[in-house]
């Protein structure tokens, strides 16, 4: 059997890709080693985070950086997708929406989401549970921890958040509030899925909201770790909200990320909903082509076992270092499975991420206004495999995804070469 698109890559810009496609009615297939970075992120799509000028200023405007860093860098991935940003950011609330699950905001605005440390980050499409009305009108701040759970850690979070307070909190008392679940006498450890999967548990939801009453007010605000569900929907914060008739957020969290997983779980309902395959331990190893395009890959599955699986279009979205799309060799980095057209900046001096990132994720695949690499007419590049772009220090990893995998999948389903 043919594809019409194959995507190589299940992280946010391969499932972007392969959702576009699916939409419009192709036929396509995921082949992934693994999970992609989704759900070891915040679950917030960042767009843009600081200034150009001022790196360590936030930058309140995204949409006014990203116009000035394509006038600055005219091969930035954003300047080949600067005219579908909107129609991609439209595109995945429609996604998520589906089933239930949205996330607020715009290019125009960056938020400040509270994250487990007590710090502030800047990001455009927050999460519902992660935002926060009126702060300045908020009198009581509980933390929420567990006994028992150890990725979670209330009272620091209370420390820097006093520090904050001033400024974001004016009027706020805050306290930690610790729940014993059970009697644990064991010592048992509670991992983020388990506490997820409990609030399915009526009697659950009833322990948690009568340890919380007590401190429930108009003007309270609770912050829990992300454990409000795993899948991709608010019901669990809507029931908590209401029935405890105060504000309930939940931060961004320590790896497994339960807010990354639910959009990497709404994609994926997407996808099959429109008759689209995910091979998930498929490694592709290798390809075969005929008159400048790419008509076959070679895959191996988790037993080992070698297939040929054949496209009329393909996209690659492999990734950076991280995900497995770059590799660094003898000093030299390439691209492993087409073996593309690299910018290589080879600069290991310093091998600390710092704020202002580091010049060797710079490096990446080149590629066209149409996200083609140079020779292919029928391979598209997509998400932090392309060259240019420096997600630690520019804070737009999942921006860049989300947008070159939206034009990648569209172009990849038009197919016109
Ligand atoms: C720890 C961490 C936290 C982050 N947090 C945020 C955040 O909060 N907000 C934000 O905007 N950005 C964040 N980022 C950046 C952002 O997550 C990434 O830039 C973005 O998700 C990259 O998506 P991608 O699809 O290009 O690559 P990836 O997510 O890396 O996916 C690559 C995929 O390709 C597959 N693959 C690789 N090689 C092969 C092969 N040969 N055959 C088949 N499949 C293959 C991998 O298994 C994987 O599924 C974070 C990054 C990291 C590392």
């Amino acid at each position: 059997m043919t594809y019409d698109v194959v995507i190589i890559g299940a992280g946010m810009a391969g499932l972007v890709a392969a959702a576009k496609a699916a939409s419009m009615g192709k036929r396509v297939l995921i082949l992934s080693r693994g999970q992609g970075t989704l759900p070891l992120s915040s679950g917030c799509i960042d767009l843009w985070g600081y200034t150009l000028d001022k790196p360590r200023q936030v930058t309140l405007n995204p949409y006014n950086e990203i116009k000035k860093v394509i006038l600055r860098n005219p091969m930035h991935p954003y300047a080949y997708v600067f005219d579908q940003i909107n129609e991609s950011i439209e595109f995945l609330q429609k996604v998520l929406s589906s089933c239930g699950y949205s996330l607020v905001g715009s290019i125009e605005k960056n938020q400040m989401v509270i994250t487990a440390l007590g710090t502030l980050r800047p990001s455009a499409l927050v999460p519902k549970s992660m935002i926060i009305r009126n702060s300045e009108r908020v009198e009581r701040v509980i933390l929420v921890g567990f006994n028992g759970y150890l990725d979670f850690y209330p009272h620091l979070l209370l420390d820097n958040l006093q520090r904050l307070s001033p400024q974001f909190f004016p009027q706020a008392k805050m306290e930690v509030k610790i729940l014993q679940w059970g009697n644990n006498s064991t010592g048992e450890v509670l991992r983020t899925n388990f506490l997820a999967n409990l609030f399915n548990q009526e009697r659950f939801l009833d322990f948690f909201v009568q340890e919380l009453k007590p401190y429930s007010l108009t003007s309270t605000l609770f912050i829990l770790p992300p454990i409000l569900g795993e899948q991709p929907n608010y019901q669990i914060l809507d029931a908590l909200t209401t029935q405890l008739n105060s504000q309930v957020i939940e931060t961004p969290g320590l790896p497994p990320s339960l807010p990354g997983y639910r959009i990497e779980q709404g994609f994926l309902s997407f996808i099959k909903i429109h008759h689209g395959e995910l091979r998930i331990q498929n490694q592709v190893i290798g390809f075969r082509y005929k008159n400048g395009k790419v008509t076959t890959l070679i895959a191996r599955d988790s037993s080992g076992k070698v297939q040929e699986i054949y496209g009329k279009s393909f996209v690659l979205a492999t990734g950076s270092f991280w995900g497995g799309g770059l590799h660094f060799e003898n000093n030299c980095i390439f691209e492993p499975i087409f073996n593309l057209p690299v910018k290589n900046v080879n600069e290991r001096q310093n091998l600390f991420l710092s704020s202002k990132g580091h010049p060797l994720l710079k490096s990446g695949v080149e590629v066209d206004v149409n996200l083609r690499p140079n020779p292919w007419m029928n391979l598209y590049v997509a998400g932090s495999i392309l060259a240019h772009s420096d997600y630690t220090s520019e804070k737009n990893g999942m921006g860049v995804a989300l947008a070159t995998g939206y034009k990648a999948g569209g172009l990849a389903a038009e197919n016109k070469t």
